[in-house]
């Protein structure tokens, strides 16, 4: 899993697993600690229930408009 630069930097990072596991048992929600590969400082995911990420149709149109003209 790759950590975006933008949400990396928006996100607070911590030293290391138990300075951040620390921070998560603080929350209501689970949240776990991850390895940043981007700083490798340790962030907490932010899982909340309910989010859902909607899948991307591969239902697109070909993008062939040039008409079949025989000779
Ligand atoms: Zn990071």
């Amino acid at each position: 899993m790759r950590t975006r630069q933008r949400i990396c930097k928006a996100k607070k990072s911590y030293p290391d697993h138990a300075t951040a596991a620390a921070v998560a048992a603080h929350f209501d929600h689970a949240v776990r600690p991850y390895r940043c590969d981007r700083c490798h400082a340790w962030h907490l995911t932010s899982r909340l229930k309910g989010k859902r990420i909607p899948r991307p149709d591969r239902n697109v149109p070909p993008d062939r408009s040039v008409p079949n003209t025989p000779d």
